[in-house]
């Protein structure tokens, strides 16, 4: 039964990025989708990849004094390793270094070339030169600074190619009129209008002042700048190139699922592309919300930040997977909390779900021997109330998934599985069983037997692991994932042997939980209060390890010390002007007890550029020299780092 083509993808994610629960949140929403739609009866292609070119990698590598293509061989992993974790089950993983990509991209570009809808102009904007990358205006910090390092932007000029954009807008505004759900939800689509229809400037497409990225067909100084390259990996990945066939049964039914930080390129720029092509426009782009962790924005600095990794190992991936589906409406913002997470195992995993399955096992076999008994349904009053719930159910989830809405999918869902435990309440089988009435008994079995089966195909998209394990101990062959939605029979598994298993969530116990994570706060506490005060000492079993990346995020530079002056408020500081010789700075340094002025002026030093700005002493403070110290009891000995040999300003120490 072949219901058709369905196309959904992932962003591609910039491979440079430490994977982290957003990631996690897009790929399974796209997962869950692809179980469903494939136990739907449809032919799915479920895409996810890496965005491998770009400045930030070619500057990653030379810090780390690798090749860029190296790296993103290296890094790329990260991602596939994470989609392994978390039980993804994409068809293609494409990454934008691949030949097949590149020969695409080249392609769709000499085609806009060849047709006039891409020609070169003069690109101008705002530019950080130790970064070597253009800022966009939204992005900047304060007083035209970059948002990365804090360093003044500069303008800069270049020869770029550009997409005649503009032109398609009306086709694009006439097509998304006619196509509502073009761009899901609702508040997205109106975003998208209204943008569409205050204007779109043409875009340009290319750099030369970047590396690392597809040469422009016939103009290698040139290079196709990032975004462009990296929304064409949709196209790629079901053969725009190589394979027609392929591209015509998947293309017109592709999905991208987006956060919405990003819609404008996946709802106007891409869209304009693929018009300008003459190839279909896709058929929806679905936003979703952002995440935030116990009610705070996630970031490195406040070390909020989840580790799906972490999670997947400590709860499973299925109980991480149903609680970011679960918990939010989608298309809206999330908050995460892991004591959300232990309570929504608890309550509907371990409680509704996992009951069910035990209880009834129990009972197939006590009074069963385990197998499943054949019975003629009675007409029974509460059995015809469970059998009609399941039918119903099973429309009120598709109908959820058709507008991507995972919480109320599962809403419905464990209305069915409380149901069924509802039912073990009403029809008290072990009643039944001492009043010797085999064949009600039988009747009671078989349902809950049915239950359990049309609730291991409902929640196999989203919790597939457990799933099959319920599948197992049901005695059913094969798996829940193989088995058709809309073939679901009742009266079907009779016959099955069960078999009883392990719990699918065992309880956790949440004063237990909260005392260990009271201890795991202390300890994380304690490492960062417990620094060597005294005596120095070999770094102890107990210091973390750290990697050449943890390393390499520490930007250390070579600078000339132009001017000492006191800060006369404090003991301690010297205000020290310093040359970088691209920048200058000031810089506040605690060493005015141990280091005499003439030893620092003229000098050269090592400073830590990338330091956030603090102000000490009431002096703003852009950046760290390095010293050695250490105390031994009365006294205090400090040493500046310097340089061994002379070497130009602004050298970076690996
Ligand atoms: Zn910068």
């Amino acid at each position: 039964m072949d219901k058709g083509s369905f196309y959904l993808t992932t962003p591609i994610y910039y491979v440079n990025d430490i994977p982290h629960i957003g990631h996690a949140y897009t790929t399974i929403a796209c997962d869950v989708m692809s179980r469903y739609k494939r136990m739907k009866g449809f032919d799915v292609r479920f895409l996810t990849g890496t965005d491998e070119h770009g400045q930030k990698i070619q500057s990653a590598a030379e810090a780390k004094g690798m090749t860029p293509q190296e790296l993103v061989d290296k890094i790329h992993v990260n991602f596939k390793e994470l989609w392994k974790a978390l039980d993804i089950s994409n068809d293609d993983f494409i990454r934008t270094t691949e030949p097949r990509h590149v020969r695409a991209v080249q392609a769709m570009f000499e085609r806009l070339i060849e047709q006039g809808d891409i020609y070169k102009g003069t690109y101008e904007g705002w530019y950080c030169v130790p970064c070597e990358t253009y800022v966009p205006e939204s992005s900047m910090g304060e007083n035209r600074t970059c948002p990365d390092c804090g360093r003044p932007l500069i303008t800069m000029k270049e020869e770029s190619y550009f997409f005649r954009a503009s032109k398609y807008v009306p086709q694009l505004i006439e097509h998304y009129e006619k196509h509502l759900s073009g761009v899901m939800p609702p508040v997205r689509y109106n975003e998208i209008m209204s943008f569409l229809k205050s204007g779109v400037h043409d875009q340009s497409v290319s750099r030369t002042t970047l590396k690392w990225g597809i040469p422009v067909p016939g103009d290698e100084k040139h290079v196709v700048y990032v975004w462009f390259d990296a929304l064409i990996n949709y196209a790629t990945a079901v053969g725009y190139l190589d394979d027609p066939a392929m591209f015509a049964r998947y293309w017109p039914a592709v999905r991208h699922m987006v956060g919405k930080d990003i819609i404008r390129f996946h709802c106007v720029i891409w869209p304009l592309m693929l018009i300008a092509l003459g190839i279909n426009v896709p058929v929806s782009v679905i936003a979703h919300g952002w995440w935030t962790v116990d009610g705070e924005k996630m970031s490195k600095s406040k070390g909020n930040v989840v580790d799906p990794f972490k999670m997947a190992r400590v709860y499973g991936a299925d109980a991480f997977r149903y609680f970011l589906m679960r918990e939010v409406p989608f298309g809206n913002d999330g908050d995460f909390s892991e004591l959300a997470l232990v309570g929504r195992v608890n309550s509907d995993l371990a409680n509704d779900l996992g009951n069910l399955l035990n209880r009834s096992i129990q009972m197939i076999v006590s009074y069963a021997d385990g197998v499943v008994p054949s019975a003629q349904p009675s007409g029974d009053a509460t059995d015809s109330d469970v059998r009609s719930l399941g039918a119903s159910t099973l429309k009120a989830v598709d109908s959820a998934m058709e507008t991507f809405s995972y919480d109320e999918a599962l809403k419905h869902i464990w209305t069915f599985i409380r149901r069924g435990n509802k039912y073990i309440d009403e029809t008290s089988p072990w009643k039944v069983h001492e009043a010797g009435n085999a064949g009600r008994l039988k009747e009671i079995l078989l349902t809950l037997h049915d239950t359990l089966r049309l609730s291991a195909m409902l929640v196999a998209p989203y919790i597939p692991s457990s799933a099959e394990k319920m599948w197992a101990q049901l005695g059913l062959p094969g798996s829940p994932m193989a088995a058709l939605l809309d073939d679901f029979a009742w009266g079907a598994g009779a016959g099955a042997k069960v078999k009883r298993g392990a719990l699918l969530f065992p309880r956790i116990d949440v004063e237990k939980w909260k005392e260990e994570k009271a201890k795991e706060k202390a300890m994380n506490a304690a490492s960062v209060s417990d620094a060597p005060a005294s005596l120095p000492s070999a770094p102890s079993d107990h210091e973390p390890q750290i990697g050449i990346d943890d390393f390499a995020k520490v930007e250390m530079r070579v600078a000339l010390v132009t001017k000492v002056e006191e800060v006369p408020k404090s003991k301690k500081l010297y205000k020290l002007d310093i040359d970088l010789g691209y920048e200058k700075r000031v810089i506040c340094a605690g060493v005015k007890q141990f280091v005499k002025p003439e030893e620092l002026l003229g000098h050269r030093v090592i400073v830590v550029t990338n330091l956030k700005p603090a102000v000490l002493g009431g002096v703003e403070s852009n950046g760290m020299i390095l010293a050695a110290s250490v105390k031994t009891p009365g006294s205090e000995q400090v040493a500046l780092i310097a340089p061994a040999s002379d070497i130009p300003l602004g050298s970076r120490v690996h």
